[in-house]
């Protein structure tokens, strides 16, 4: 299953190959073109070259990970985050380190040694360190090097009603959407990006659209779920099994109000349930993209996933098969009518017959999703 290959691909940011790799090679047999830039972002075209609006669909390929900064005397590899890992999952937590897969587990002090003071704090990262089983450093600079990186040790399962565990879903589950999505035939000219560096700060995502220069572009993310009991609606950001959430706003992005309500309305009319993003916290790739060139249409759509940015993530399978439904049918109601494309991009200008009007309503975040059904054009 493509899933569970890509999420046990290793692909930190800057280290995106193993993970392109799995997507050129799925992907060979229905591609127009096929390249790569200079950053590593993987671009795959399908549909014919021109006609229709020009749709870009992105997902990043990169996880969150460590690097090797230095290897002791001892054996034992000190390390750093790449992107956004908080510390206190890493303790005991199996790993890979290198290209070359070598099995370690995160270190620390067993808890009959730890003094009263330090039992009453997580470990720091310098108090950790990854354990390869080496006899001594001279052993483990045969094995390792600085600069190496290391992953999560997880295999994905499925388990439970429809749910999925594994490392990286963040961002996979969106890796897997567009890869189904390219392997369906579609007349439009559709890119689909699949970004590196979105971890460290949505670097591989602006080059891209700059050289794609989209009519419309729609990130697919794996996406906060704190759906617990007793959290309110809002703070849960997304539930699962509610469908893929379309962002309202994050840190860095306030989603295209005609575009959003559209693509719910394209949701509630085929019968795909959807929710609201709520939350003003995370960003994607869609930050970077929509201030490329002159301004770019971005919207974003995302699979909820449980314990994001830790060693082991959750997804419900219904919510990533409704993410390929929704975004299936919104380019299918592109490829039906392509001057909607103009509609969703134009903006009142100065002088234009009622430049007047007031300005409709904002979407409302207290809104429930699927009960919703949105305008359509
Ligand atoms: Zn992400």
């Amino acid at each position: 299953m493509l899933l569970r290959r890509l999420s046990e691909a290793a692909g930190p940011s800057g280290f995106e190959d193993e993970v392109r790799h799995v997507l050129i090679e799925e992907l060979r047999p229905f591609a127009r073109k096929m390249y790569t830039d200079a950053l590593g972002n993987l671009f795959v075209e399908t549909g014919p070259p021109h006609g229709g609006p020009r749709v870009m669909l992105a997902a990043h390929m990169d996880e969150v990970a460590l690097m090797v900064v230095r290897i002791d005397d001892e054996g034992t590899l000190r390390f750093r985050p790449i992107g956004g890992i908080d510390e206190r999952v890493l303790v005991s937590k199996p790993v890979r380190v290198g290209k070359d897969r070598i099995p370690g587990v995160i270190g620390s002090k067993a808890v009959h040694l730890q003094k009263p003071d330090e039992r009453k704090h997580p470990f720091t990262m310098d108090e950790l360190y990854i354990d390869i089983g080496a006899a001594d450093g001279e052993q483990a600079r045969e094995w390792v090097q600085i600069g190496d990186f290391a992953v999560f040790a997880t295999d994905y399962e499925e388990f439970g009603e429809r749910k999925a565990k594994g490392k990286a879903f963040d961002d996979r589950v969106g890796c897997a959407v567009l890869a189904e999505l390219a392997k369906r035939s579609f007349q439009l000219p559709l890119v689909f990006v699949f970004t590196v560096q979105e971890e460290i700060g949505l670097r591989g995502a602006g080059p891209a659209a700059f050289r794609i220069n989209p009519d419309l572009a729609l990130v697919v993310e794996g996406t906060l779920c704190f759906d617990v009991p007793d959290a309110r609606e809002e703070d849960a950001v997304t539930v699962q099994g509610r469908g893929p959430a379309l962002t309202l706003l994050d840190r860095m992005t306030i989603a295209p109000e005609k575009l959003v309500r559209w693509m719910a309305g394209v949701a509630g009319e085929r019968g795909i349930p959807y929710q609201w993003r709520r939350s003003g916290a995370g960003a994607n790739d869609a930050g970077a993209i929509h201030v490329a060139r002159r301004g770019i249409l971005t919207g974003a759509v995302s699979v909820p996933v449980r314990y994001i940015h830790s060693p082991v993530q959750v997804v419900d399978l219904a919510d990533y098969t409704n993410t390929i439904a929704l975004l299936e049918a919104i380019l299918r109601r592109l490829e039906e009518r392509p001057s909607l494309i103009d509609r969703l991009r134009k903006r009142e200008s100065p002088g234009a017959p009622g430049s007047g009007a007031p300005a409709p309503a904002r979407p409302r975040p207290d809104v429930p999703g699927p009960t919703e059904p949105g305008p359509d054009g």
